[in-house]
């Protein structure tokens, strides 16, 4: 049913073709000068004296990158296992934790020294970003909360590491180098204070309780690859994370009352739960409906938590995930369901689809009509898994609590409460981003558009199959206008911390996933797009790729130049206008004049409209704009009276000036 839907959604959308190879409609034997009409016409300041269909200036392909941007033979990243044991006093909101850490010096180098980051020093009231940010970070921390980590100890082999700490970060002085190979293992203490919500993580006061929801919680060691040595950025706030993947063992003690969710799998469920809780979540799983664990009316009562006093620890395993975070509170009621997952071997499995909330959450609750949160993330994980590659992990939970919407290895945060829509765009949003960038592993310190703008674009399609319509990108075209029309405007490729508050999401989210959606649709059509697509999430799955990586993996599965198209939308803040001109019409067709005055470059959809309401649709090739800013066409009218030429008639492209896009035939 799902996958039906999904084909007839592909082949609904506006332009199927492949575009760039599609046919000119300049007609041999036409009477005047056709095609590159003044080759002297203007050609708008780019960002760079080269022709934008100039070869990229990518960094040089090697054996660890290789130039069809797969992995190489050479290419390595490190691994960093973590085991912490943690314990929530919820009346201070105070966490003490201690970890034992074990690090995989998997690359070619000895490395001298080690940088770790802190995030959670992000909330002292002189941190980097709270100082620079502005209302971001300072809007809560205004209230006079001074947060960031107590450190108590950090030693190796017993005996204690020197390190000095840099705002959010940490640099640890080695007793000696780690040469290739090694592992180094070291055993950190630390505390902090629970936030009010802050950045992607705090606790919330609801009806029935206190929600915790703990992100970027433990100080991790930061990612050295082979492009920038140690990824030792700051974290300021927007720009998210970049880290190694790792195996973790998290126990985690809470007050008895509350309810635990986390990335990974409960390993002593025994110890945590009910026997008829246990039960339900084994029905769950092989369910297609929602069934419900812990019903809205027995929230807070004894019985529905293990007999015996005092706190009780949660015991969580993940492998192979780039972070861990995890939920807590006496205030959830608890549904679940199962979905299903064909591996690539092609065996299938069932994934649990939980969701945890407060009786305030009305759009979570599940329902007749077969809705709610665990059925959004059971969509969510059958469409992706379907389309992109199989959802790896055996959990996905949802939360709903202070955060507004974050995600994280098997958990995801969102805030919606009321709205049905908000809902399901938020769960979807954040399940989505299990595969950019859970999975895919990409640098989001430095390329927010890369799992933001990746995901926004998956988004488009698993939204239209959940409500049974056509991709809806009519606000990511109104949002990237904005953008395109405005004096400030930036370029998509720098790191988020340097987008202005304003753009962030607008060139992150929407733009990007604008591109993919007409790459997909305008370019080079959904088959050939998809087949590359998914070349790269499969090459990079469990990896770190580079935008580099991610440019030539859809060249070369594609078999596409598109230098023109990075550069048009990712790698400049060119805007798009094209224009049409009606030069002549007689008997044997329509001369027009197509200007592209922006600086980027698309494929031209062209529309005649003849006196009799039928029409003629023509495309051209984004070639047409490789010498010449002005293309002159003659278009065949077979004998019909044209009244109008247009162009761009679905609406697709955002160009910044429609005036000139329909022209009347006189
Ligand atoms: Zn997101």
């Amino acid at each position: 049913m799902r996958m039906v839907m999904f084909a007839a959604l592909a082949a609904s959308v506006v332009c199927v073709g492949a575009c760039s190879s599609g046919k000119r409609a300049s007609d041999s034997g036409a009477s005047g000068r056709l095609g590159a009409v003044d080759q002297s016409f203007r050609r708008p300041a780019g960002d760079d004296a080269t022709n934008i269909f100039d070869p990229l200036d990518l960094p040089p392909a090697n054996e660890l990158r290789l130039g069809s941007g797969a992995p190489g033979p050479d290419y390595w990243q490190q691994q960093c296992d973590y085991i912490i044991d943690c314990a929530l006093d919820a009346e201070t909101k105070r966490l003490d934790a201690q970890m034992r850490v074990t690090y995989h010096n998997n690359s070619p180098h000895a490395l001298d020294y080690m940088w770790i980051q802190l995030e959670q020093n992000l909330f002292r009231q002189d941190s980097t970003g709270t100082l620079s940010r502005g209302r971001g970070v300072m809007r809560e921390l205004a209230k006079g909360f001074d947060g960031g980590y107590d450190i108590g100890s950090l030693r190796h082999a017993g005996s204690e590491l020197e390190y000095s700490v840099y705002d959010t970060l940490a640099r640890v002085e080695l007793p000696a180098p780690i040469e290739p190979g090694e592992t180094f293992v070291f055993e950190l203490d630390y505390a902090f204070d629970m936030p009010p919500h802050l950045r992607r993580m705090g606790s919330e006061e609801v009806d029935q309780g206190t929600i915790f929801e703990y992100a970027q919680w433990f100080p991790h060691v930061c990612n050295y690859d082979d492009v920038n040595g140690w990824n030792a950025l700051p974290y300021l706030g927007s720009g998210e994370f970049y880290t190694n993947f790792g195996d973790y063992q998290v126990n985690i003690t809470v007050p008895r009352d509350h309810i635990v969710a986390a990335t990974g799998t409960l390993t002593n469920p025994s110890d945590v739960l009910t026997g008829e809780q246990r039960d339900r979540l084994a029905s769950a799983l092989d369910s297609g409906e929602t069934l419900v664990i812990l019903e809205p009316e027995r929230v807070g009562e004894p019985a529905t938590r293990p007999d015996g006093d005092g706190p009780l620890t949660w015991r969580f395993e993940a492998d192979s995930v780039r972070t861990f975070a995890w939920a807590s509170s006496e205030a959830f009621i608890w549904d679940a369901c199962g979905a299903d997952v064909t591996d690539l071997d092609g065996t299938t499995r069932r994934v649990l689809c939980q969701s945890l909330y407060p009786k305030e959450a009305e759009s979570w609750y599940w329902n007749d009509d077969g809705r709610g949160s665990s059925q959004v993330i059971k969509h969510s994980i059958e469409f992706y898994s379907d389309w992109l590659y199989p959802y790896p992990y055996p959990i996905m939970s949802n939360i709903n609590g202070p955060e507004g919407g974050m995600e994280y290895p098997m958990i995801v945060f969102c805030g919606s409460r009321t709205s049905d829509r908000g809902m399901m765009g938020v769960t979807d949003h954040e399940v989505g981003h299990n595969w950019y960038p859970m999975l895919v592993n990409s640098d989001e310190r430095r390329y927010m558009w890369q799992d933001e703008g990746f995901n926004s674009f998956i988004n488009f399609y698993s939204k239209a199959a959940w409500y049974e319509t056509d991709p809806d990108i009519d606000n990511a075209i109104r949002r990237t206008l904005q953008v395109m029309n405005s004096d400030r405007r930036q370029r998509i490729d720098v790191p988020p911390d340097r987008h202005w508050s304003r753009w962030i999401g607008t060139l992150n989210y929407r733009k990007t996933a604008l591109a993919l959606y007409l790459l997909r649709e305008e370019v080079l059509g959904p088959d050939r797009f998809d087949a590359a697509f998914k070349t790269y999430t499969e090459r990079w799955a469990f990896k770190h790729p580079q935008p580099g990586d991610f440019f030539r993996a859809m060249e070369d599965a594609a078999g596409a130049d598109l230098a023109w198209f990075w550069r048009s939308w990712l790698l400049s803040d060119r805007v798009l206008d094209q224009g049409v001109r009606v030069v002549s019409a007689d008997e044997d067709g329509v001369v027009v004049d197509l200007t592209n005055t922006g600086g980027m470059v698309m494929p031209v959809h062209l529309r005649v409209t003849f006196d009799d309401d039928t029409t003629k649709d023509v495309r051209l090739p984004v070639e047409v704009w490789a010498t010449t800013d002005l293309w002159r066409t003659r278009i065949a009218t077979d004998g019909k009276k044209p009244v109008q030429v247009q162009i761009d008639p679905e609406g697709v492209y955002p160009d910044v000036n429609i005036d000139d896009n329909t022209a009347p035939v006189k």
